[in-house]
C-alpha cells in the first residue's frame, strides 16, 4: 500500500479491516459463541456459517445466523459477500425447517442497518412466525425503517455494486 495515498476515511479503515483481519477477533462476543467458548449451544456450525438462539427472543422462533470467521456488518459488505450472505438464509431456512416452522411466508429474515447494531459481527436475524411478535420487535424489526433490511434487500444492494 502507498504511503502517498490519501487518508483513508473512518469507513475504509472499517472495510479494509473486515478483509484483513482473519477469522477472529478476541473481543467479539459471537466470535466467542461460534468458537464455543460461552457455553451458548450452536444450532448449527460450519466453516461458512453457525446459528444459535438470540438471547432476547423477539418472537416464538428467534436465530441468529453468522458468519464462522469475523465479519463486520452489513454496510461494509460487497458484492463479493453475496454468497455467503444467500448461505445465512438458506441456513436461517433450514434451521425453521428443523423446528418445525413450515409457514416460509410468515418470517422475517434481517439485519440491523449500521449504526443500529449492538455487535459489529455481521448477523442475520430469523424471526417467525411474524404474526406473534410483540409490540417492541415489530418496531425494532421494523419492514421498510431505516434501521432494519430484509436478506432480499440486501441482496439486491450487494448485486447492483459494481
Ligand atoms: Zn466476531
Ligand atoms: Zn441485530
Amino acid at each position: 500500500m502507498a504511503a502517498s495515498e490519501n487518508t483513508p476515511t473512518a469507513e475504509d479503515e472499517i472495510a479494509k479491516t473486515d478483509q484483513t483481519v482473519d477469522a477472529y477477533d478476541k473481543k467479539c462476543i459471537f466470535c466467542q459463541i461460534v468458537n464455543g467458548e460461552m457455553g451458548t449451544e450452536l444450532l448449527h456450525n460450519d466453516e461458512d456459517v453457525s446459528c444459535f438462539r438470540d438471547i432476547h427472543p423477539g418472537a416464538p422462533h428467534h436465530y441468529l445466523v453468522v458468519p464462522t470467521k469475523h465479519v463486520g456488518n452489513c454496510k461494509s459488505l460487497g458484492k463479493e459477500h453475496v454468497p455467503l450472505v444467500e448461505k445465512m438464509v438458506e441456513t436461517g431456512k433450514e434451521i425453521l425447517q428443523k423446528n418445525n416452522v413450515t409457514d416460509l411466508n410468515d418470517v422475517r429474515f434481517g439485519f440491523h442497518w449500521p449504526p443500529f447494531c449492538s455487535v459489529t459481527h455481521l448477523h442475520l436475524h430469523v424471526l417467525a412466525p411474524t404474526s406473534l411478535m410483540g409490540f417492541l420487535s415489530r418496531f425494532v424489526y421494523r419492514l421498510n425503517s431505516y434501521w432494519f433490511v430484509t436478506a432480499d434487500q440486501l441482496l439486491q444492494r450487494l448485486n447492483s455494486m459494481s
